[in-house]
Order: structure tokens, then sequence, then C-alpha cells
């Protein structure tokens, strides 16, 4: 199924998120999370891509096995347009319907240029020197290839709070809008803490054209180091009551985990009620956290 058929539904609706292995040995335990997540009947469970592979299997196994419809992210960066485009082919063999088509983080340690920190990406951008021949440098330009490779649904990512190279977020906004042009079906948005930063940013990209449906997406904090890795990765604001939260209880797992999933679920509330109907939680690998959330609305999401 693909997911702007589910979108169109006005009710209340949750899609949960899953990575795949770095390591064969890991490959089980993934899998045995998959199938705990899938079994909660999420509206759509997406599987991220990385540097291990595995995106295409899983997500196959969620959609063949669990009939949960599966959206496969996807990146151009690191790899040659020969290689993604016998990525999109196995997708397409595979039953894949959805796509999410995503740059990627240019690469620090590869046979590209190397930039060490973000700025110095901007940088090789705009000095010619990245991409290389053969290679994307764009989202847009990979939504171009798969929208001429089959007949998919295309999501593509969104940054509330402005992408981390983008200086000015009226430039992040515009650039959105030529990515949403190329043929994307619908956006999920990259995690935030503060609803009325969303809802601003909604704002902003309707007026400036950006009409598709913009999914929110969630991240419980369950554990204080996610907040060091969310901090350094992409520069998110993290609200004083999100913080008080983090510096009362983060040296106790349990209690960090209870607060995480209070903070997200309010987070969820507050979005259903404003009028949002489906929020993609960012759960991680962890089957008790998708549970949980789902547990807290189940009036809410009447399952
Ligand atoms: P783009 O849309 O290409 O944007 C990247 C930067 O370039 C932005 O600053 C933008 O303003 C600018 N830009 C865009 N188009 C143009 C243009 N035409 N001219 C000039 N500048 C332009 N990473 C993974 O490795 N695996 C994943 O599975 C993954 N999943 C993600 C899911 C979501 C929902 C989100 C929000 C992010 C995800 N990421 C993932 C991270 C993502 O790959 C990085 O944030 C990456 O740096 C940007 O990818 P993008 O597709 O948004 O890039």
């Amino acid at each position: 199924m693909k997911i702007s058929d589910i979108l169109v539904e006005k009710t209340p609706h949750l899609s949960f998120e899953v990575f795949p292995p770095k390591t064969d040995a890991a490959y089980e335990g993934v899998l045995k999370a998959t199938e705990a997540i899938a079994e909660l009947k999420p509206s759509y469970m997406s599987v991220t891509y990385g540097a291990g592979g595995g995106t295409s299997k899983i997500a196959s196994h969620i959609k063949d096995k669990y009939n949960v419809p599966s959206l496969a992210h996807l990146t151009c960066v690191s790899s040659t347009k020969e290689e993604v485009h016998q990525v999109i082919d196995q997708l397409k063999a595979a039953g894949i319907e959805n796509i999410l088509a995503l740059r990627g983080d240019i690469p620090q340690e590869s046979e590209f240029p190397l930039p060490n920190h973000y700025q110095y990406a901007y940088e090789l951008i705009e000095d010619g020197q990245f991409p290389l021949p053969g290679q994307y440098s764009h989202a847009c330009e990979l939504i171009e290839d798969i929208k001429k490779m089959g007949d998919f649904c295309i999501g593509a990512a969104c940054y509330p709070e402005g992408h981390v190279e983008s200086e000015h977020k009226k430039d992040d906004i515009a650039h959105l809008k030529q990515k949403v042009d190329c043929g994307v079906d619908f956006l999920t948005t990259q995690m935030f803490f503060d609803n009325n930063i969303l809802y601003n940013f909604l704002y902003r990209a309707r007026e400036k054209g950006v009409t598709v449906p913009v999914i929110p997406g969630i991240m419980p904090v369950t554990n204080a180091n996610q907040v060091k890795r969310i901090l350094s990765m992409s520069g998110t604001n993290l609200p004083e009551r999100f913080k008080a939260i983090v510096d009362r209880f983060g040296d106790n797992p349990k209690a960090m985990q209870q607060a995480g999933i209070a903070y997200a679920t309010d987070q969820i509330i507050d979005l259903f009620a404003n009028g949002i109907n489906h929020v993609h939680v960012y759960s991680m690998n962890k089957p008790e956290v998708a549970a949980a959330i789902q547990a807290n609305l189940s009036e809410i999401l009447n399952k």
C-alpha cells in the first residue's frame, strides 16, 4: 500500500521506525525487534538506510509477513548513480512501493574530499568540489531518478529548525519547495522537541507553496546519551522543560525512559489536538517504547 493512500485518512495514526543491523551478527536481534513493532500494526513502518545495508530485506519482511506497509529509506550521496539505480531496481523487484529519498550526510571518511564539519560540506559544494562526476549532490536529483524508474510513492526529509548546512531558513525552505516539485508525495520531519517550532515551520512552508502532507517525526528520548548525540548531529533546540527532565532523571535509566515516553506522548497528543492526523515515531528498534506510546494513546488511536 502506498503511504499517500494512508495519509488521506482523517483519524489519528502512528507509524514507527527501525534501523537495519550494522553487522550480520546483529541481524536476528533487529528482526525480533522489528517483528514486535510490526505486531503493534502501525499504519506503516520505515526502515533507515545505512552503510551496513539490509534495508530492502527488512522492509520486504515487514510488508510480506506482517502486511504492514513499509517505507524504505534510500540515501545517494555516498554511492555512484549506477549503484543507486541498482538499489532502486532491487526495491522494485521486492515489491516495495514507498521510498524516502534522501541525500544522506556527506561522508567524512571516504574517497570524497573530506569535510570535518557541515560548514565545510557547504563550502565544498559552493567551490564546485562536490559532487564528483557520476554522483548525486542533492536529494532532488535522486527523486527525479526514482520517479523515472517506477511507480513509487516518494517521501523526502524536511527540517523544522532548518538543515544544519543551510545558513538561512528561507534558503532551506526554497530548496524544500524545489525538492517537492521534483515529485515528492509527502515529507517527514527531523525530530523536534517543541511543537511550536513545527507549527511555525508548517506556516512558512505552506506560505512558500509546499502543500504535500508533512508527517511530524517524534523521538522518544529514553536515555541521557541520546541527548548528546541529538545535539551533536542535528543542532535541535531542547526546551527548558525537556532539559529539566534529563537533568533530573538522566542517571536513572528506568525513570528517564518513563519520562521520555511521557514527553513524546504529550507532544503527539498536542499534534493530534491541533489537527495533525499522522505522526511518525522514531522508535529506534525499541518495541517496548513503541508499545508504551501506543498504549498511552489507545483511546485516541482507537486500537
Ligand atoms: P537535501 O534535500 O539534498 O538537502 C541537503 C542540504 O542541501 C540542505 O541544506 C538543503 O537546503 C540544501 N539543498 C537542497 N537542494 C539544494 C539545491 N538544489 N541547491 C542548493 N542547496 C540545496 N540519513 C541516513 O544516512 N539514512 C537514513 O535513513 C536517514 N533518514 C532520515 C529520515 C528523515 C526523516 C530525516 C529528516 C533525515 C534522515 N537522514 C538519514 C539524514 C539525512 O540524510 C541528512 O540530514 C542529510 O544531511 C540531508 O539529506 P536530505 O535528503 O534532506 O538532503
